[in-house]
């Protein structure tokens, strides 16, 4: 990918799932590109403390998949030889959802990779650091963005070691990948934008998840199983995928008053109250590899960046810090992915442009934003069924709520609408892709019949 320049330094804030990718989008337009990482940044997968969500399941959905393998190619080849377990999509994860238990299993025609999320960064940072014009500087904390005097535009990061010296780094283009964005919103304050709005909504989450050695005598029909609760009734549900290594990872998720306990025997009565047995049944003679860990999730946010008219020029939060979804529907790594891949995509379309770097961010944000459109609409509708769950509903609410459930029943009898329901979930197409009008006329037809 022979590319022109449009810049001579770019700096990525955070070598996390959004950074690592961006820093490679980047690379083909900017002579250098330095990822500045606070953590230590292991040789091995192991976790960090940046992330410490990553002891928990993170699935992989295909369009992240893909989108990396744009990116890297040969990506999936590089999981499958760190020890990443194929998942034939549809056939090998055991999907218990109310009414079909299991739904029925098909090779649905892809395949994705499963593996802990240390395994994915370490993959990813190998591939980054073939990139000659890419440097990974770890151990040193982003602490501000710099604006030039008049405020329009970003010029510089400043970071401190882990001796606490600082240094100023210049830059014609800063990401924004630090999963919080608050370097982002301090500089936006501090310029006197103020901080951009916000959707939120408030799911109250809870994680606790255990890894486990997988026994010679699992069950022959699958690798993975996801155990949905009846909401809103029950709240608490189970994903359990494989790991390299030939390990499990389960994640128990509850909400509001019904979180998964973090002790062993809180936890195990956990597994044993989900709404069938088939978890309990395939762990309770395993062997538990460590302590169970815990995550608290509060809330899904979008930020509105795009509604800032003179959104200061060469600076672009991505990934979390521009869109965090609830975990529950494993997108965030997705979209980041994708919204790398866009970056590169935009990136191209600018080099003949004189000033490449103008009008970059209000780009983004309006393309970015037609890609986060599916996947938070894909979560917002079941978070609503929860009565506690805040925040703003999405205006059709009752009506997607109603086309889903006829939707799932039509994808238990048909293949085709199975393949392409999990196409969606899998970000590979948008939800519009749903709304074919034959598709709504046999949803229909099946939601009367019910
Ligand atoms: C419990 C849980 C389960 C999840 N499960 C899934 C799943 O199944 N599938 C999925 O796709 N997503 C899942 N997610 C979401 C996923 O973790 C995030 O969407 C993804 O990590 C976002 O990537 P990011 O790069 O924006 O942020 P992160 O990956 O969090 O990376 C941010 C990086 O920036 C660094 N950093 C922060 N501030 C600074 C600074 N000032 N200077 C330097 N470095 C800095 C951090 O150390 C970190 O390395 C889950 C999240 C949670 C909480």
């Amino acid at each position: 990918m022979a590319m022109t320049l449009i810049g001579r330094h770019a700096v990525v804030v955070g070598a996390g799932m959004a950074g690592l990718p961006a820093a490679r989008a980047l690379a083909d337009f900017f002579e250098q590109v330095t990822v500045v990482e606070r953590d230590t940044l292991p040789p091995a997968a192991t976790h960090r403390t940046g992330t410490p969500q990553s002891r928990h399941v993170h699935a992989l959905l295909g369009g992240g998949q893909r989108a990396l393998g744009e990116l890297f190619p040969g990506f999936e080849q590089d999981l499958a030889a760190a020890g990443a377990v194929p998942l034939r999509v549809g056939l090998e994860v055991r999907f218990e959802t109310p009414g079909f238990d299991p739904f029925p299993q098909r090779d649905l025609g892809l395949i994705t990779y499963s593996m802990s999320r240390p395994l994915i960064e370490r993959v990813l940072r190998r591939r980054v650091e073939q990139h000659a014009n890419i440097t990974i500087r770890d151990n040193c904390r982003v602490r501000d963005i710099v604006a030039a005097s008049d405020g329009a535009a970003v010029s510089a990061i400043r970071l401190a070691d882990s001796n606490g010296n600082t240094e100023t780094l210049t830059a014609d283009l800063v990401v924004d990948a630090s999963g919080s964005g608050n370097v982002t919103a301090a500089l936006l304050e501090s310029t006197g934008r103020g901080r951009p709005a916000e959707t939120i909504i408030e799911v109250d989450i809870g994680y606790a998840s255990a890894t486990f050695a997988i026994p010679a005598d699992t069950p022959p029909d699958w690798k993975g199983v996801a155990t949905i609760p009846q909401a809103p009734q029950q709240r608490r549900g189970g994903l359990m995928l494989p790991l390299e290594g030939n390990r499990w990872l389960l994640s128990l998720g509850g909400r509001h008053g019904d979180k998964p306990r973090g002790d062993w025997d809180g936890f195990l009565a956990c597994v044993q109250e989900l709404r069938t047995p088939t978890i309990y049944d395939a762990i309770k003679r395993a062997e538990r590899l460590g302590a169970v860990a815990r995550f608290g999730f509060p809330a899904s946010v979008r930020r509105h960046f795009d509604r800032i008219d003179d959104f200061p020029r060469g600076l672009l939060p991505l990934g979390d810090a521009l869109c965090r979804f609830n975990p529950i529907y494993g997108q965030g790594m997705s979209v980041a992915a994708q919204e790398a891949r866009l970056l590169h995509a935009l990136l191209r379309r600018r080099v003949e442009e004189p000033d490449r770097l103008k009008g970059l961010a209000p780009a983004f944000f309006a393309e970015a934003a037609r890609l986060i459109e599916t996947p938070w609409a894909l979560a917002a509708v079941p978070d609503f069924v929860f009565p506690e769950t805040r925040g703003e509903r999405p205006a059709d609410f009752e009506r997607s709520l109603e086309f889903g459930a006829g939707l799932n029943r039509l994808a238990a009898e048909d293949a085709g609408i199975h393949k392409l329901l999990f196409e969606v979930r899998h970000l590979l197409k948008p939800r519009s892709a749903l709304r074919d009008p034959e598709i709504v006329e046999r949803v229909k037809a099946i939601a009367a019949s019910a």
